[in-house]
């Protein structure tokens, strides 16, 4: 029986609109834009957009969502990051100590690592999403993205792109350095909606 999930989008700064779109018109799933502690609780999972994440990370302290998705993430709660979310889930960043993250993620990024002169560009990353599959291409858009420097070893790489990780989930937690909801390539949130279908499987039946 497939029960009715609400997937939150985090809509503080950033393109959680194109998020949006491709959760409903492309997946037909049910939205819920998160800019409060009480619009978290109606989610069952939470993408984290691109955007900036300075200015994302401060917006969450002070209306305190910062606290309550880590309390959600500690239930449990799927947590997708895009580039600046990315950055907010991982445990720490290269050279940027002094920037708060989520810490909920194992992972060292480096911000804006592929460097000024390309600022963006777009490739077709090989992922392997499902265990056992063959890697599927996943067309993703990089805007002055990071990639992971340091995994924990309980995350699993799902994508590279030139040798850099830029693809990773670590049990309920799932990040990409790219942007796929600025394509037309719904594979990644398809797979995040598999991951909440889980979640809520999992809960039903303890
Ligand atoms: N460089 C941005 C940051 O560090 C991320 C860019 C993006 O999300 N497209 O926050």
């Amino acid at each position: 029986m497939s029960m009715q999930k609400i997937v939150g989008v985090l809509a503080l700064q950033g393109d959680f609109e194109a998020h949006e779109r491709m959760l409903q018109n492309a997946l037909g799933a049910k939205t819920r834009l998160v800019k409060t502690c009480q619009e978290l609780e109606e989610a069952d999972g939470l993408v984290l957009p691109g955007g900036e994440s300075t200015t994302i990370v401060k917006l969450m302290q002070r209306i305190g969502l910062y606290e309550a998705i880590q309390q959600r993430s500690a239930e449990g709660m799927p947590l997708y990051g895009t580039c600046a979310g990315m950055i907010l889930l991982a445990r720490s960043i290269l050279a940027r100590e002094d920037q708060p993250t989520l810490g909920l993620l194992d992972v060292e990024v480096a911000r804006n690592a592929f460097g000024r002169q390309i600022d963006s560009f777009e490739a077709d990353i090989p992922m392997q999403l499902y265990e056992g599959a063959r890697h599927q291409l996943v067309h993703g858009v990089f805007i002055r993205a990071p990639y992971i420097t340091r995994c924990g070893a309980e995350v699993s790489v799902l994508g590279r792109y030139q040798e850099k990780v830029v693809a990773v989930r670590q049990q309920h937690i799932l990040a990409t350095a790219f942007h796929p909801e600025l394509t037309d390539d719904a594979g990644v949130h398809r797979y995040f909606l598999q991951m909440i279908e889980q979640s809520q499987e999992k809960r039903s039946r303890t």
